[in-house]
């Protein structure tokens, strides 16, 4: 049995072919499954039934089951999803004025262990599959009766360590044959891993990138993020310019500010002079406390961090991680399940 939300259009043609169907017939499915969100061979009405039987025995959809939802009083709406394998992710839906962006998993846990993370904190299990992505996005689709504008890989896990499922579902989501969204809807936000970054650049896809740096000083910033011991700000920094050069792209910085630690006027000095010469927009967020070594810093501390950003000539904005009443920082709903 072949996983079909893991498979591309001209994958499914090749299968149809193979046993002696019509190329259209996997046109057919393709529709049902990504302009109509059908997950179930039985509701293709427009296949002859004894197709539809040969079908279920050749192809599944990848079993998610909502194990909680969740939603916040600003809209946003959390799952936690069991996967086929009794593990357990979790995707979000964000809702803003004029658009609806799925923060979706790429990885069950992290392996990165950033100490202010909750999914690093449940330690990994596995890479999710092309078809565990791909049906995600659909599931959530459903749930919200309504198609998606822009797709974020900020859920559980590092995308940068599972590059082929999730380009591959990027790919699927992306044929202009079936779902149809534009590469410039996804964004990639990693831990900053050089090599994912300059393959990316190279690509020639027009995906975003978005990347959590946290601190621009590397004692710091690794003890945040032990990644940082084997990828430096320097060999990071090396590796954003090539992307910028190459696509022009403007780069998303995340900024948890955690009181004490990364928030004094010293560190904002640091950013500046890591960021200048790069296109940025930096995302300072109030560190969503999972453990009592962090804490958020005052209003006056936040405010005091953008502004001298901005007074730098960068375009930033502090702003309430959405969903705060609803454990919706990463791995936190999952964290909180297992007790
Ligand atoms: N591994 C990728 C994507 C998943 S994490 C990455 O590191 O970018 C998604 C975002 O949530 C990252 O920016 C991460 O640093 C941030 N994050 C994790 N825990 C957080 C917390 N407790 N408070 C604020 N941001 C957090």
């Amino acid at each position: 049995m072949k996983d079909i939300l893991s498979l591309g259009l001209d994958e499914l043609r090749d299968l149809m072919l193979s046993i002696e169907e019509s190329a259209f017939r996997a046109s057919q499915i393709f529709n049902w499954v990504y302009k109509k969100r059908t997950l179930s061979f039985s509701e293709m009405m427009n296949l002859p039934k004894a197709l539809r039987g040969e079908l279920s025995g050749l192809l599944y959809f990848p079993p998610m089951e909502v194990v909680e939802k969740q939603v916040s009083k600003d809209g946003t709406e959390k799952f936690l999803w069991k996967l086929e394998d009794e593990n357990q992710i979790e995707s979000v839906v964000l809702r803003h004025p004029r658009h609806v962006t799925f923060c979706i998993s790429s990885q069950v846990g992290c392996p990165l262990n950033c100490s202010f993370c909750a999914t690093g904190a449940g330690g990994f299990s596995r890479n999710l599959s092309t078809g565990e992505i791909v049906s995600q996005v659909i599931h959530m689709e459903r749930a919200i009766g309504g198609p998606v504008d822009n797709i974020v890989f900020m859920g559980m896990g590092e995308p940068f360590l599972n590059e082929n499922s999730v380009y591959k579902a990027i790919d699927i989501l992306h044929d202009p044959r079936g779902r149809n969204l534009g590469f410039r809807r996804f964004t990639i936000s990693t831990a900053g891993i050089p090599e994912g970054i300059k393959k990316l650049a190279d690509s020639g896809m027009e995906i975003r990138l978005s990347v959590s740096l946290h601190s621009a000083k590397d004692v710091l910033r690794s003890s945040l993020m032990p990644l940082n011991r084997v990828h430096s700000l320097d060999s990071l920094r090396e590796a954003l310019v090539y992307y910028q050069q190459k696509t022009g792209n403007r780069i998303t910085f995340e900024y948890a500010l955690i009181s004490g630690m990364n928030d004094t006027a010293g560190d904002v000095a640091q950013l500046i002079k890591y960021l200048r010469g790069i296109k940025s927009f930096i995302n300072i967020i109030p560190v969503n406390p999972v453990n009592p070594d962090f804490e958020r810093p005052s209003d006056q501390k936040v405010a005091d961090f953008e502004e001298g950003l901005r007074a730098a000539g960068f375009e930033s904005a502090a702003r309430q991680e959405k969903g705060t009443d609803i454990d919706a920082a990463c791995g936190q709903l999952r964290q909180r399940r297992r007790g």
